[in-house]
Parts: C-alpha cells; sequence; structure tokens
C-alpha cells in the first residue's frame, strides 16, 4: 500500500489518530444493527453527552442534539428561533451562507461586512435594534479570520434581550465559550474532532427551547426536527429519527479521549503548532500570512498568501502524500489554506514546513 497520506485540509480533515480503534470497538459491539429506541443506544447518546459537556464547559440547563450537518442546524436556528429579524456578522463564504439561509427563509435578515481577511471588533458591530438573534461565525474558514470569544460575549452582555448563536464549526473543542453570553451554538465533526463527515451537534438553551415553543403557536417552524421535537427525545437520549450512532459513539470516543489529555492541554498544543506555522509563513518569502491584524489569526485553520499559484503548491506537496487546500472562492490561486486540528501532530507540522521551504 502506498504510504498514507497527512491531510491539512479544513474538513474533512485529517483522522482522529485514535479513529481506527474506535470505529473496530464500534464494528465489534455491532453498533451499525443496534435500535435507537434500546437502552444501549440511549447509553451511547448519554456517554457523548456528558463527555462533550465535561471538554466544551456546557452547562445543565443546555441540550446537545444531533443533526445531519452544522448547515442544517443554520436553518434550524433560524426558523426556532426568529420570528421576523435576524443579524449577521459576514466575513467570508459561511458566515455568508448563514446570512443566505436567513433570506432564503423569507426573515428580515440585516448584515454587517467585512473585506475577506478582515475580523469584526466589538466598537465596530451596530446590531439593528429590531434583531432578535446576532449571528456570529468564531471561525471563518474560507478566510481564516477568528471572532474573539470576548467579542461574541460582549455582544450579548450589550444585548441582554437579543440571542446569540456561534457556529464553532472549525474550532470546537478550542473555543472557551461562556454559555451565559451564549444562547446557541455548534459543530460538525469533519473539522476539528477528526471523523468522517454526517453528524453535526447543535447546543441550545432553554431559552431557545421557550422561543420556539412561542414561536410554534404563530408560524411554522420547520417539519422536519423542530427543536420541541428533539429537546423532547434529548430527555430520554433519544432523537426524533433514526440517528447516526456510529458516528456519536466515535464522538463519544473521541472526546472522551481529549479529555483524558485535557482541554488545556490540547489548546496549549494548538497554539505552539499554530504559532510555529505562522512563524514559517511570515519568514519565508514565498509565503505571507493572509489575515493582517495578529488578533483576528485562526488558531485552527491558517491562510497564507502565495507567490506562486497555489495549484503547483498544492501539486508539488501532495507528491510528498501531504494534502493542502486552496484559497476560497476569488482566493482559490494566490492562498492556501492549512488545518492545525488537535490530530494534526507537531510531527507532521514540521513536516509540512519543511516541504514548503523547498518551493
Ligand atoms: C464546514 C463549515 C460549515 C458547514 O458544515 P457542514 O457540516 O458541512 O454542514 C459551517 N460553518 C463553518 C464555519 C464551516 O467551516
Amino acid at each position: 500500500m502506498a504510504r498514507k497520506n497527512i491531510y491539512f485540509t479544513a474538513g474533512p480533515a485529517e483522522l482522529y489518530p485514535k479513529f481506527e480503534n474506535f470505529l473496530q470497538e464500534a464494528i465489534d459491539e455491532q453498533l451499525g444493527s443496534i435500535s435507537h429506541r434500546s437502552q444501549r443506544f440511549r447509553d451511547i447518546y448519554k456517554f457523548t453527552d456528558e463527555q462533550l459537556r465535561i471538554l466544551m464547559n456546557i452547562p445543565e440547563g443546555s441540550a446537545i442534539l444531533f443533526t445531519g450537518s452544522a448547515s442544517e442546524v443554520w436553518e434550524r436556528i433560524l426558523l426556532n428561533i426568529v420570528q421576523s429579524d435576524s443579524f449577521h456578522l459576514v466575513n467570508g463564504s459561511f458566515s455568508e451562507k448563514f446570512y443566505k439561509y436567513a433570506k432564503s427563509l423569507n426573515r428580515n435578515a440585516h448584515i454587517q461586512e467585512k473585506p475577506l481577511g478582515e475580523g469584526f471588533n466589538l466598537d465596530e458591530i451596530n446590531v439593528p435594534a429590531s434583531a432578535e438573534l446576532i449571528c456570529t461565525t468564531h471561525n471563518e474558514t474560507s478566510t481564516g479570520v477568528m471572532t474573539s470569544t470576548d467579542t461574541i460575549h460582549a455582544l450579548k452582555k450589550v444585548n441582554p434581550d437579543k440571542f446569540v448563536a456561534v457556529d464553532m464549526v472549525s474550532s470546537a473543542p478550542y473555543p472557551i465559550l461562556d454559555y451565559s453570553f451564549v444562547d446557541t451554538a455548534f459543530f460538525s465533526v469533519q473539522k476539528a474532532f477528526g471523523l468522517p463527515a454526517g453528524l453535526g451537534v447543535w447546543i441550545a438553551n432553554q431559552k431557545c427551547l421557550d422561543k420556539a415553543n412561542l414561536l410554534k403557536k404563530s408560524q411554522n417552524i420547520g417539519g422536519h426536527h423542530d427543536l420541541p421535537t428533539l429537546w423532547k427525545n434529548y430527555e430520554k437520549f433519544e432523537t426524533p429519527a433514526t440517528p447516526n450512532t456510529l458516528l456519536i459513539y466515535l464522538l463519544g470516543k473521541v472526546a472522551e479521549d481529549m479529555n483524558k489529555k485535557g482541554i488545556e492541554q490540547i489548546r496549549k498544543e494548538t497554539d505552539e503548532k499554530a504559532s510555529k506555522l505562522y512563524d514559517f509563513i511570515a519568514k519565508n518569502d514565498q509565503f505571507s500570512i493572509a489575515v493582517e491584524k495578529v488578533s483576528h489569526r485562526s488558531k485552527t485553520v491558517l491562510v497564507a498568501d502565495c507567490q506562486k499559484p497555489s495549484a503547483e503548491i498544492i501539486a508539488h506537496l501532495k507528491k510528498k502524500n501531504i494534502i493542502l487546500g486552496a484559497g476560497y472562492g476569488p482566493k482559490k490561486d494566490s492562498q492556501i489554506r492549512i488545518s492545525n486540528f488537535p490530530a494534526n501532530s507537531m510531527e507532521q507540522v514540521e513536516i509540512l514546513i519543511e516541504e514548503l521551504g523547498k518551493i
């Protein structure tokens, strides 16, 4: 068999190092065949719920719900929490898609936009008075720009009557969210959790449920898995429809393994690998850091401007079994994107730096 590739792509991404062991356990336990109305399934859901709570400091009153993907959660949030007005901080393709979902659901969607590669500072954000929900993207995967958790929390402090949603798809479990200032957050498993795609995770508090129950009296909050239905099933550690039991199990095992290491250590290693990569990019004359402002630079998806066409760099690294991402949208040819997830080890980062140095 050919040498294995090392994936530095932003999702699907490098698989978690113990993925194969966990998968084998799932096969040995025949989890593909168990009923989702069985005690075994409820135990799996409960275990994953407990491990995620520990890892991400999710409070008791919030539910942890499963969907098909993170983008599905965009729609669930808009349908269940917004009667008419949403507000979107947009600085790249993913935050823009959240906004476009709101438009297509006929919400009165307000937008504040930044050029690609720039982030938001609190003092420049103007939340419209009519907005019921503020939509933030902690890590804009398309541009490698992070919004600080302080900024996100402050939005809630200044707007206590509004809901705050956090797309943490390509950074969770890295950001330290304080759930007293965040009503709902979500991610999917094919990014920093190092699993195959096919599961979205939706964290929502009691206020979200209350709002959904209120809206349900006067408008359509969705035919597929509305929040009250998901929540009612969650109380029994069940799901309304047949869920992705395999990925729910694997997510619990990865979260447990991360907890054994400790989230502080994972954050420390993430910071160290990011510093090493950014130092290299800054010093090498073929590359430069795409995000100008240091405080806006992502720790989990790093973006570099390249002198040479990105396709040439990507093709060169592919020969060395290293898989990199191109820039997103208009930056496709002039940028590379490098994931820095827990599954990407320091050894792998060093190999990548060595090969990029030969460009
Ligand atoms: C990947 C990504 C999504 C979409 O996730 P899916 O699981 O593909 O639906 C949403 N937001 C961000 C920031 C992402 O990186």
